[in-house]
């Protein structure tokens, strides 16, 4: 007969590790994501072996207080929501305190932080869950968690990476996201000792589509204003004559956070309707604000999905936006329907 026993403690935090932590690109939105909540104004991201070696993200943020640094790395510890009422509305990006407990136990992690009434910074260093101690340091008002050797300890799921070359891809597409949804912040992205961009982070999505994007994408997009209701829809689309052969510069946000959603995928498609050859595609930014209520972000943590509560909203303001966008104000009564794709 099979014998029923509670995992110990160690092999239950490696498979809770292993939700959020599937390789370096998760690594890399949890820390910015958090650099993002602490209200960082410049962040800058390096990795190195595309990550496997190093990840080090640096902020301009609150920092954290030396007293709560060893905390911050025990699971389910968040600042950001304390009860279950805060769940129905949240407004970080972050709110489970699951990330640096799930990064610290599969990696070797240096935090070093300092807040505004310190005067010195504190570095805190934390391996494979182990705790290594605390020292002073030195720098100015932010944070630094720099993350090495991703996986050293749990070589089952080191197996599972791609090389390197293809893990960076997968960061560069995570910075990226973050980058184009906070204009208001300068991202940097050094890989492998070349900065590959900065944004200004002077709040213009068109500038920060430019660095991020490049010049010639950034150069002719048309933008895209429009609320219907409680929902608000803004952002940036290749003008029709601009249209590619492939979905790969489409960019989807709701609430701040990038998702990948069919429903605004389909109203976008849906708005260039006639406008477009067969086999082009849009590029867009499309930021979609509304009420947190409506819309579930909770389906997985490490997942772009979310769920609506009233799917035809959606679909309505991407469309009439788009729509009003190119110049050809939309019915919002256009039928629900999927592009093949
Ligand atoms: P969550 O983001 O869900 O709260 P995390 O495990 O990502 O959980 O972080 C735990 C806590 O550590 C956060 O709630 C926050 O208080 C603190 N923290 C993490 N990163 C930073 C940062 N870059 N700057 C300031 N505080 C941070
Ligand atoms: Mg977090």
């Amino acid at each position: 007969m099979a014998v029923i026993h509670i995992l110990d403690k160690h092999t239950a935090e490696l498979i809770a590790a292993g939700e959020v932590v599937e390789r370096p690109a998760s690594v890399v939105k949890e820390l910015l994501e958090n650099s993002i909540d602490a209200g960082a104004t410049k962040v800058a991201v390096t990795i190195e072996r595309g990550g496997v070696s190093l990840i080090q993200v640096a902020d301009n943020g609150s920092g954290i207080e030396a007293e709560y640094i060893s905390t911050a790395f025990i699971r389910h510890a968040t600042s950001k929501i304390q009860t279950q009422e805060d769940l129905e509305s949240i407004h970080t990006l972050g709110f489970r305190g699951e990330a640096l407990a799930s990064i610290a136990s599969v990696a070797r992690v240096e935090v070093l932080t300092r807040t505004e009434p310190d005067e010195f910074a504190c570095c805190y260093r934390i391996e494979g869950g182990e705790e290594l101690g605390m020292e002073p340091g030195a720098r100015p008002i932010g944070t630094t968690i720099s993350v090495r050797d991703l996986f050293y300890n749990t070589p089952a799921r080191m197996k599972f990476l791609k090389k390197d070359s293809s893990e960076g891809t997968f960061v560069g597409e995570t910075v990226s996201r973050i980058a184009l949804s906070h204009p208001e912040v300068s991202v940097s992205f050094i890989r492998e000792g070349k900065l590959l961009y900065k944004t200004p982070g002077d709040g213009d999505l068109r500038s920060a589509v430019y660095a991020v994007l490049g010049k010639e994408f950034a150069r002719d997009l048309l933008p895209v204003k429009s609320s219907m209701g409680n929902y608000s829809v803004s952002g940036l689309i290749t003008p029709p004559r601009a249209c590619r052969a492939s979905r790969g510069m489409q960019f989807f946000f709701i609430n701040g956070r990038f998702v990948k959603n069919r429903t605004m995928m389909a109203a976008m498609e849906n708005a260039y309707r006639g406008t477009l050859m067969q086999g082009k595609f849009p590029g867009c930014v499309l930021m979609l604000d509304m009420p947190a209520q409506l819309v579930d972000v909770n389906v997985h943590p490490a997942k772009t999905e979310v769920r609506f509560a009233r799917e035809n909203d959606v679909f309505d303001a991407v469309y009439g936006a788009v729509k009003n966008a190119l110049g050809q104000p939309g019915s919002g009564e256009q039928q629900f329907q999927f592009t093949a794709g």
